[in-house]
């Protein structure tokens, strides 16, 4: 935990989680504000999650969420009244402290000198000059002062704008890049697949941001909030302005938890997981082996959402690997094991589904399609779902369940669906070849906030990062052609431990294998494929994709 004191009432903190709780109370606090909306980060406990630790301990809880870098004057006097009620000292915390600090300076307008505001404010770890000029501009952000200007500005340090930014060095050395991200940690969501299915440890799929920005790459560690393509500039969490020559827009999608009644009260509790989440993935191998041991067995439900969703063969991984788990400690009959699945199909290309089927059918999966879990009472262990009859009428299917493994409907980020970027679904509106925006020729996208009809995975980003890379720098003048991306995503469906049906595809599901089909053929179980998945393909992101270097990927040329 990383405490910071703006006073002896108020301190602020970066994201806390349950377990922070008696240590808090024990530090003596006596009260707690959020000022994070849930669903934000892929590891964020949910407030309903910090507000049943905070009561458990005896401290107060209150919700007071700002969207970064929207910090209204309303949610400084609110703050403002939040303190004057609750019992001190109050811990407020958001993802790193900004939001927090920001309404305390907002509430203190006019209460406290300026200058200790942000000497204050400053001591603590943040910096506030863009709200100071926002007071004093009346709420207005000067877009023309810029607090920085970069050749290049790329919007999130995830798997598309880490490799985006390694491929723009690689061809273009001592670029000015500079990549805005909050996370102090990166992910590799691929491996959170088999961290469910307890072949790798969590920790293994987390690194530090500072430890994979490519060298010589400026890292401003705030949140994009809102875009000014006109002017070529973002505004950042507190209000401030950076200007671009070329923008990467690269934020991921929005995991909506709270998009499923009840889901956020029950996650990591009552047998109700989900490997979307890091801290989550480690729970579900928890509770399929519990599952295994349960005298009589029980049922297992797997939902997936509408598409789109990133790597839409996640679902059924985990469905595979728990069945396989149950199989091999020979208890598979016991347990009903159910994918509840609001699309009409197993897979979107059908090459793959055979393989799949013969899987169903041995673990005795049973298949519910066009099914959207609406709702979960967790302490009941009940799941429902919602099926639209022929007649447009919906229907409400309620299943118990012993454990529920659950995947969030998924959207583009509010941000990027608010602003001047979006297509009319919210996702960055790019062209699906160039992967440059409609609109705003200095703009690109890729990853899983980009409309682009691919699989949503890392290995599409792994190809567009490239066509990216070249493309912006023709942009620039400094390169001659122009890359295509073709679409291609890959989807190792983990159907057992030890085998994968390996799906690789291009736009419009036409089958784009990367090995020949005697090593390697994707419609069928291999063990190779396993081999690649679990051995090489978390070195090929973090040392090769993360890196620049463009094993396997090279983007088509045309002009
Ligand atoms: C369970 C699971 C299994 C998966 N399995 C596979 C697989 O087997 N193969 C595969 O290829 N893919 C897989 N994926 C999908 C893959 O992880 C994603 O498609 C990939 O990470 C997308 O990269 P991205 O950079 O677009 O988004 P992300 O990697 O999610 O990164 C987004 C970054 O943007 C930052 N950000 C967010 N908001 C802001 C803001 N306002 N301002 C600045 N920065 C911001 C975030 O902090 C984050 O660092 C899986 C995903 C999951 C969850």
């Amino acid at each position: 935990m990383d405490i910071r004191t703006l006073t002896g009432e108020l301190s602020v903190a970066p994201q806390i989680t349950a377990a922070d709780l008696p240590a808090l109370r024990d530090a003596g606090f006596k009260a707690i504000v959020c000022n994070r909306p849930d669903s934000e980060g892929a590891d964020q406990p949910n407030f309903g999650e910090i507000e049943r630790a905070a009561q458990a301990q005896g401290l107060q809880a209150r919700y007071l969420p700002a969207e970064s870098g929207k910090v209204t004057d309303e949610q400084g006097a609110a703050f403002a009244a939040l303190m004057a009620e609750l019992p001190k000292p109050v811990l407020a915390y958001c993802r790193t402290g900004m939001r927090s600090t920001t309404m305390w300076a907002l509430s203190q307008a006019g209460q406290m000198a300026l200058p200790q505001i942000i000497e204050r404010s400053a001591k603590a770890g943040f910096d506030l000059k863009g709200v100071v000029r926002r007071i004093v501009n009346g709420g207005k952000t000067p877009v023309e002062v810029a607090d920085a200007t970069h050749a290049v500005i790329i919007i999130g340090g995830g798997a598309a704008g880490i490799s985006a930014a390694a491929s723009l060095l690689a061809r273009s050395p001592g670029l000015d890049i500079a990549i805005i991200d909050p996370a102090d940690i990166h992910y590799y969501q691929p491996g959170w697949t088999m961290v469910g299915a307890g072949v790798f440890d969590a920790a293994t799929t987390a690194r530090t941001m500072a430890s994979v920005l490519p060298r010589g790459v400026h890292w401003i560690k705030s949140a994009v909030a809102a875009f000014e393509p006109e002017r070529n500039a973002v505004i950042l969490d507190g209000c401030r302005v950076v200007k671009y020559e070329q923008l990467i827009v690269c934020p991921g999608l929005k995991l909506d938890w709270h998009g499923i009644e009840g889901l956020v009260d029950t996650l990591g509790r009552n047998g109700v997981t989900s490997n979307y989440r890091y801290d989550l993935a480690s729970y579900t191998w928890q509770l399929v082996q519990q599952l295994g041991r349960q005298k009589g067995g029980g049922r297992a439900i797997f939902s997936q959402p509408p598409m789109p969703i990133k790597c839409a063969g996640a679902p059924q991984k985990a469905m595979y690997l728990s069945a396989d788990h149950w199989r091999r400690t020979g208890v598979l009959s016991a347990i009903d094991i159910q994918f509840c699945n609001a699309g009409a199909v197993l897979f979107g290309v059908a090459d793959y589904v055979p393989a799949l089927m013969e899987y169903v059918k041995a673990y005795g999966i049973g298949l519910n399609f066009g099914q959207t879990l609406v709702s979960v009472d967790g302490p009941g262990r009940k799941a429902a779902f919602s099926q639209a009859r022929p007649d447009g009428t919906k229907e409400l299917i309620v299943r118990e369940f012993d454990l529920l493994h659950a995947v969030p409907p998924q959207k583009a980020p509010d941000f990027i669906r608010v602003s001047p970027l979006a297509d009319a679904a919210g996702w960055v509106d790019v062209d699906p070849g160039t992967l440059r925006h409609k609109q705003f020729a200095n703009v690109f996208a890729l990853g899983d906030a980009a409309n682009t009809p691919n699989a949503k995975t890392a290995a599409a980003a792994r190809m567009q990062a490239q066509v990216v890379a070249h493309n912006v720098l023709v942009a620039r003048g400094a390169a001659k052609g122009e890359a295509q991306y073709d679409g291609y995503g890959s989807c190792p469906l983990t159907v057992e431990r030890g085998k994968i049906v390996l799906a690789e595809f291009t736009y419009g599901g036409k089958l784009a294998p990367s090995f020949p089909k005697w090593l390697i053929d994707g419609t069928k179980p291999s063990t190779l494929a396993w081999l690649l998945k679990e051995r090489f393909l978390p070195p090929l992101y973090w040392d090769g994709m993360l890196k620049g270097r463009e094993w396997l990927a090279k983007p088509e040329m045309v002009g």
